[in-house]
């Protein structure tokens, strides 16, 4: 089977997976307070459709599975999926990005079916800041996912905190201590214009987080960090002698979309070549049918019409939300 490459040449390896647009929380950067219609359940793919999904994928060489949401552990049964997808043996990795408020009910059983690596996504330290942005979270609920994370066996442990000018800016010591003290990666994202995004930029909240590096890094004397970082965009950097890791996320100010290796699947079944552009094919009615050749070819047309990068910097903005891409 021939790899799935793209107009541009990218050889494409990973899929990320919204299994819902619900989520427990309401980030103010992500979702709006109030009125969020969300899909009719029977609109979702169910388990099997999202097998064949991965299975056909899979062949074509795009083995690495993100699964993700809105929240992914609001959907029943998730563990099972995870079984179904680590069960493949074409699958060569199965991850999750999750806000981690339910996580301590789920880790081990995931760790158990097979998960490799979790995300975790948490924006301040401070309890009533963590409360502030995500407009419902507890700090301490967070926290407890993540030590079951940790107990369960995901290492290094991943912490995605997006960075916003006057909100949470003030707090990278709190996180250059923690990975001074434990084997965690802290990766400081940047705002994009998607969504309810574009509202938090249009209020002065993006911060260039490639000069905010910069800075840092000669400030602090962080040292780059040996590590493999797979596929991921992020490079690392440490406190000299610290087990954990300091990585930072550009995708506006250093946009990386010549190294694109992605794609996503909506919770309803469309494939999304590119998270800038709302254009999306439509894969359910064939994984409805179990139709593999059309999805096949659903695959490869989302592939040939994969634009070369986006113009976030140039002002464009991309209407869907994170929560209903899958983030
Ligand atoms: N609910 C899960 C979570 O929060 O980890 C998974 C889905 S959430 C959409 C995934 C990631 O998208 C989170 O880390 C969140 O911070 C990020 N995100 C949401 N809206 C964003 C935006 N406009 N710009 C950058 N990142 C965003
Ligand atoms: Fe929910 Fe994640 Fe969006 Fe926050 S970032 S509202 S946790 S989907």
């Amino acid at each position: 089977m021939k790899p799935a490459v793209d107009a541009f040449g990218r050889v494409h390896r990973s899929l990320r997976i919204s299994v819902t647009d619900r989520c427990n929380l309401r980030c103010r950067y992500c979702m709006p307070a109030e009125g969020v219609d969300c899909m009719p359940r029977d609109e979702l793919l169910t388990f099997d459709e999202i097998a064949l999904a991965v299975d056909v994928a899979a062949e074509m060489g795009i083995d690495r599975v993100r699964i993700t949401g809105g929240e992914p552990l609001l959907r029943r049964g998730l563990v099972q999926l995870v079984e179904m997808l680590a069960d493949n043996s074409k699958v060569a990795d199965v991850a999750m990005t999750t806000n981690a408020l339910l996580l301590s009910r789920h880790a081990e059983a995931l760790a158990d079916a097979g998960l490799n690596r979790v995300n975790i996504s948490l924006d301040s330290l401070d309890p009533r800041r963590f409360h502030e942005i995500t407009r419902y979270g507890l700090l301490e609920t967070a926290w407890k996912g993540v030590e079951a994370a940790t107990a369960a066996g995901f290492s290094p442990l991943r912490i995605n905190v997006l960075l916003l000018d006057g909100f949470n800016d003030d707090e990278i010591q709190g996180w250059l201590d923690l990975t001074a003290r434990c084997e965690v990666d802290v990766r400081f994202m940047e705002l994009m214009p998607i969504g309810e995004g574009v509202r938090m930029n249009r209020q002065g909240r993006y911060v260039d987080v490639a000069r905010f590096r910069d800075r840092l890094v000669a400030e602090k004397g962080l040292v780059t960090a040996d590590v493999e970082v797979g596929n991921g965009p992020a490079r690392y950097w440490s406190v000299p002698g610290a087990p954990g890791r300091i990585g930072f996320i550009t995708p506006v100010s250093e946009p990386y979309c010549n190294l694109c290796s992605r794609m996503r699947l909506t919770s309803i079944g469309r494939l999304r070549p590119c998270l800038a552009f709302d254009e999306e094919v439509d894969l359910r009615p064939a994984l409805r049918e179990g139709d593999r050749e059309v999805v096949r070819e659903g695959f490869l047309r989302a592939l040939a019409d994969k634009p070369a990068g986006h113009h976030w910097s140039g002002g464009q903005i991309t209407k869907s939300t994170m929560s209903s891409v899958g983030g």
